[in-house]
């Protein structure tokens, strides 16, 4: 058993929960629970234009309906959270204004178009499209005349033009991505809004966040995420990236492979203690034969290493007999 154990779930409320988030959220309620440490829920509500009514209070539905009960937020001694990014602009803003006081940083005042004629120009020269780097050292008399322009700055991380950022990962063991594949990346939009990127670390960090369990399609994210941790000068938490989950012929899974949301099965009759069963064993295994166990034998055998490196595969004809 590991002490001191904190890890969150993370959705963006942009539509309703589906197994795989579901079974993200499963697998860091299972962790928390089998270590005796802490499960958060964080609701990832920045993006507004992506915001659907009604998603949140959605996902909050699901994950009450399966069991899985967060254990703090933001209201001390009232209800349990959940934490909502959208709550939490002024600290991400605090960060992102001490990244560019310490040169980790800038103001980028690049519009749209000028990004958008950048890309093409190095398509038809046959490069890589990335950002040229253009506003990285602009004078304070050149900033200010774009200013004068009405234009607003977004803010860029530095990112090393040249080295290597390793993501050690508890699931996929060493991942190597090179420098020269990340860009200066945007952590504040020009209408001060955090990117993801940002924002999920200024959070991770702040909800002392110690294992970070979700799904893998974040693992090229993680390079990124740990540019910044080292830019604010905070230590790494663990990375778990949790494979995929596909059909039966190994496609992407979809609408036609049979329920695939956590109110589908819900509204169908299902029992919350069978789905609970089968997401668990959707990449983790006990170490045997068995498929049907109670929630309390999951959680005593829960744990990460026994998860598995390969994609799970979603049948939902044995869920029908759980
Ligand atoms: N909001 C992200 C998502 O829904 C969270 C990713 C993460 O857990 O860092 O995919």
């Amino acid at each position: 058993m590991l002490s001191g154990v904190r890890v969150r779930f993370a959705p963006s409320p942009t539509g309703s929960l589906h197994i795989g988030g579901a079974r993200t959220a499963l697998f860091n309620y299972l962790f928390a629970r089998a270590n005796g440490g802490k499960f958060i829920l964080r609701l990832e509500d920045t993006d507004f234009e992506r915001h659907i009514e009604g998603a949140a209070q959605g996902i909050i539905e699901s994950l009450r309906w399966l069991g899985l009960d967060w254990d703090e937020g933001p209201d001390k001694g009232g209800p349990a959270g959940p934490y909502r990014q959208s709550e939490r602009l002024a600290l991400y803003r605090r960060e992102a204004e001490r990244l560019v006081a310490s040169g980790a940083a800038y103001f980028c005042y690049c519009t749209p178009e000028e990004l958008a004629a950048e890309r093409e120009e190095a398509r038809k020269a046959g490069r890589v499209p990335r950002y040229s780097g253009r506003c990285r050292e602009l004078t304070p008399a050149e900033r200010a005349a774009k200013e004068a322009q009405g234009r607003k700055p977004a803010v860029r991380l530095r990112v090393p033009p040249d080295g290597q950022t390793v993501v050690e990962d508890l699931i996929r063991g060493t991942v190597v991505f090179e420098n020269a594949t990340l860009d200066d990346f945007i952590i504040m939009k020009s209408n001060g809004v955090p990117t993801y990127n940002f924002a999920c670390v200024v959070d991770d960090v702040t909800m002392g966040v110690t294992h970070v369990i979700r799904a893998e399609e974040h693992l090229s994210n993680t390079p990124k995420q740990i540019l910044v941790y080292r830019a604010l000068g905070y230590p790494l938490p663990a990375f778990a990236h949790v494979p995929m989950i596909l059909a039966p012929d190994r496609s992407k899974l979809s609408k036609r492979h049979g329920a695939t949301g956590v109110e589908e099965f819900r509204s169908q009759g299902y029992l919350p203690e069978a789905l609970f069963n089968y997401l668990a064993l959707l990449g983790w295994s006990p170490g045997d034969e068995r498929e049907i166990l109670s929630r309390e034998e999951i959680i005593r055998e829960f744990s990460l290493a026994a998860v598995s490196k390969h994609a799970a595969i979603y049948d939902v004809q044995k869920l029908t007999w759980l």
